[in-house]
């Protein structure tokens, strides 16, 4: 007989997705939040933190290419790069691409996700077995705070701004992160829904922008995540992410993308009309 169990994600404002699934592989509660990933019937295997879905085998590849490759090639030499948050892996992989990276340091608080991460969702955590990942189990907020590292290019991978997540919000953070970047450094960060979350991503926005010289946002969209349109932050003192960037770079760079590429790189930072009116004084601009 076929399963017909379903869980059900709670988005905001009383709307759900539910999932058929196989199987639960792993559930098991840590200090900072529930941890569970399923086997589901028309997505794979799914990542859900607090009963919200992180990361699914189907779609995943969109989140994590075009957090990774906008800064990494917008950089010209990347060489340091910090993920903050970003336990299952994708990220580090997506950045482990690049050859020019010599070193990537993933810091995750909870040691729970990685290590399930790494048991159950091997084709998304593989990267972190590479002689070049760095895996701290840490509050990214206290790294930043007290590291003598530094990076050219940071990545904010965080859950939503609540519990630990929170600070991965607010300004102190974002003035260490740009305490640890090399002159002119990137960081780019998990920017949350424009359709949920306007506050979230305006108080985001005008705090890169008061931290560092530019601020953007830019937008994909895929299959899990609430609202289908979903928006990254980008912020930097030097770069901007569309004028700096090389298209010419992607192509001498060999790599195959299944989301990410030179035209939709561009693209991503034309925002719709709704947003442009929303933060056209903390914006900004480019394209
Ligand atoms: N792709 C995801 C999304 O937006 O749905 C993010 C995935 S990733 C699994 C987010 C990770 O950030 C979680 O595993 C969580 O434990 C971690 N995290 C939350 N707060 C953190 C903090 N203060 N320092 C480091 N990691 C943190």
């Amino acid at each position: 007989m076929k399963s017909d169990i379903w869980i059900e994600e709670r988005h905001r404002a009383g709307v759900a997705a539910r999932f058929r699934i196989k199987q639960v592989l792993f559930q098991g509660t840590s200090p900072f939040q529930e941890v569970t990933i399923v086997d589901t019937v028309p997505l794979g295997k799914m990542l859900l933190n607090d009963g919200l879905v992180m990361v699914s085998e189907k779609d995943e590849f969109v989140y994590h290419e075009m957090i990774a490759h906008v800064p990494v090639f917008v950089h010209p030499s990347p060489r340091r790069v910090l993920v903050i948050g970003g336990g299952d892996g994708g990220t580090v992989r997506e950045v482990l691409r690049h050859r020019g990276v010599r070193a990537c340091r993933l810091v995750e608080i909870d040691r729970m996700v990685v290590d399930a991460c790494r048991k159950h969702l091997p084709a998304v955590s593989g990267a972190l077995k590479d002689r070049r990942a760095t895996v701290t189990i840490a509050d990214g907020v206290k790294f930043v705070a007290t590291t003598r590292e530094r990076f050219d290019v940071v990545i904010v991978d965080s859950t939503d701004p609540i519990g630990p997540a929170a600070p991965l919000f607010g300004r102190k953070f974002y003035a260490n992160v740009r305490r640890v970047l090399t002159p002119g450094g990137i960081v780019v960060s998990q920017a949350e829904s424009p359709f949920y979350e306007a506050e979230a991503q305006r108080s985001l926005l005008s705090i890169l922008g008061s931290v560092f010289k530019r601020a953007h946002l830019y937008n994909f969209s895929n299959l899990t995540y609430p609202g289908g349109l979903w928006s990254f932050a980008f912020a930097s003192d030097r770069f901007c992410p569309v004028e700096d960037f090389r298209p010419e770079a992607v192509r001498g760079a060999g790599l195959k993308f299944q989301y990410y590429n030179a035209p939709l790189h561009m693209a991503a930072f034309q925002l719709p009309q709704f947003m442009r009116d929303r933060y056209k004084k903390l914006l900004s601009c480019c394209g």
